[in-house]
């Protein structure tokens, strides 16, 4: 591991001070900040990330780390941990489709150790990016090629990619928060603003180096999603190699509202096949009003990976994602609850 310097930040003004040096949502910037670690600690010692100085905001886990239910909804402090929320009777009960998607996610000892707002800046584990021995990676080397492309990229992208990169972004938890119009809540250098999650996260847009659309010493504060009755027909399907301790091949986050097996309104979000959180907007608009059976949620899947581009050892994705997405939908559909007012 390369040398460092360490500073711990007493409050949230100093810390957005300290970390100015963060750079605009560059993957490699200068200054990190340092919440569970359990991502940025592993990718300083493969020497994928240099900073040169690492700002602790664990002290402020204080303020940050609450989990509120109120009338407007679900507020997840960004210190939270990832057991905390999973944890939490409320949100399992209320928002189970954000239960489940971390409950899934990396194991016990991570989860009591990670971070919300950690979890939803994860990097990629994309194996050329994350092994300094393939110099072409334009997301670690802004310019120096994509090894993936034509190499093994049978867990890559098919949806939201370019030819800069084709990298999955592997994280659940942002895929229940990008389904259910989560908003983020950020503290920088100037002050406060809130952000759709859905914006959080950038396209690769020909610079994969630049993930987010953070300004640099911005801190996520937290998450707000909105108090809808009908959030308690959720859930999380994620398929994976194997059932524990494995990143997604593909997972649908699905939210229902039903009159009878009708669709009054639903959410749709999709992991493991996309290089952002992805919300399958147009599958949504396709159901709404129409009975919920399998030839509608067929149709829907098709819809929303209407654009897929495979790269050779992925092409059995879309085939996967669309069983996902219908899976998901019937077996939300049959969960067994009362009907809830809309
Ligand atoms: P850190 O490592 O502390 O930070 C990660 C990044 O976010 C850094 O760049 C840091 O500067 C930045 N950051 C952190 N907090 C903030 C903030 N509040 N504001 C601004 N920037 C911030 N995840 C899944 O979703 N599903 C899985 O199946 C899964 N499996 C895993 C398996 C393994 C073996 C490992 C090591 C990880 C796995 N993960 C999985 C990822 C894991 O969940 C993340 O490493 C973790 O959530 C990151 O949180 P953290 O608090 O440790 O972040
Ligand atoms: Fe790098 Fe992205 Fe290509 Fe992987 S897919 S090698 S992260 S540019």
């Amino acid at each position: 591991m390369r040398p460092f310097s360490y500073a711990r930040a007493d409050d949230l003004a100093q810390a957005t001070q300290l970390g100015i040096m963060t750079g605009r949502g560059a993957t490699d910037a200068g200054t990190q900040f340092l919440a569970g670690g359990t991502t940025l600690i592993d990718l300083m010692k493969l020497d994928v990330l240099r900073p040169t100085r690492v700002v602790d905001i664990g002290s402020l886990a204080g303020g940050l780390g609450a989990i509120e239910l109120g009338p407007h909804g679900l507020r997840l402090g960004a210190l939270a941990r990832m057991a905390e929320a999973a944890d939490h009777p409320q949100v399992r009960t209320r928002y189970p489709v954000i239960a489940e998607s971390l409950v899934l996610a990396a194991s016990a000892q991570l989860r009591n150790m990670a971070t919300l707002g950690g979890n939803v800046l994860q990097k990629t584990r994309c194996p050329y990016y994350r092994n300094t021995v393939w110099a072409a990676c334009n997301k670690r080397e802004p310019g120096s090629g994509c090894t993936a492309i034509g190499a093994f990229n049978r867990n890559h992208a098919i949806l939201g990619v370019d030819r800069s990169c084709i990298a999955q972004y592997a994280g659940d938890f942002a895929i229940a928060l990008v389904a259910l119009d989560a908003q983020t809540e950020l503290r920088g250098p100037h002050g406060t603003r809130r952000i759709p999650f859905s914006s959080l996260h950038r396209d690769p847009q020909g610079h994969p180096e630049i993930e987010t659309n953070l300004e640099p010493g911005e801190i996520i504060v937290g998450f707000e999603v909105p108090a809808m009755s009908w959030f308690r027909r959720s859930l999380y399907l994620k398929v994976r190699d194997r059932t524990s301790y494995e990143f997604a091949l593909a997972s649908a986050a699905v939210a229902l509202d039903l009159s009878g097996q009708t669709v009054r309104e639903v959410r749709i979000g999709l992991g493991g096949m996309a290089y952002r959180p992805w919300r399958a907007t147009t599958a949504e608009e396709f159901l709404v009003n129409k009975v919920l059976n399998e030839a509608n949620a067929l149709a829907a899947a098709d819809l929303a990976l209407q654009g897929a581009q495979t790269h050779g050892r992925n092409g059995f994705k879309p085939t996967l994602a669309r069983q996902t997405i219908v899976r998901a939908l019937l077996q939300a559909r049959d969960l067994p609850l009362e009907e809830q007012a809309a």
